[in-house]
């Protein structure tokens, strides 16, 4: 069932809840907020800030080590603002994590604006 607008923005309200503290706006769904992103207890998020934003004034490459028994985009999030990610360019939305290829614990951060 689609889901009304006022559902939608309600959604909104309750991610913003639970992370009061996060510089950065997240895009991913409630319902996907509880999906394990790895098997793994350890992964390594890699944040490139290699968006036109960052054309002239190069910002070094970030690594955030998330450790945890259950690694899922809620934990990550969390792990991510405890670590001081801060995204203040025009694409601040966390749409969610995907493996780096050839690698199976670097994890790249899926940007959007
Ligand atoms: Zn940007």
């Amino acid at each position: 069932m689609e889901k009304s607008s006022e559902q939608y923005l309600e959604e909104i309200q309750q991610i913003y809840q639970m992370f009061p503290n996060a510089k950065f706006c997240i895009a991913i769904k409630l319902d996907d907020l509880d999906d394990i992103i790895s098997e793994r207890n350890n992964i390594v998020v890699k944040q490139d800030y290699n968006c036109y934003c960052y054309k002239n004034f190069r910002k070094k490459t970030d690594y955030f080590y998330i450790k945890g028994q259950k690694l899922t985009n809620k934990f990550i999030i969390s792990k991510l603002i405890e670590q001081g990610l801060e995204l203040d360019c025009n694409h601040c939305f966390i749409e969610g994590f995907y493996k780096i290829k050839n690698s199976d614990c670097q994890f790249e951060i899926m940007i959007g604006s």
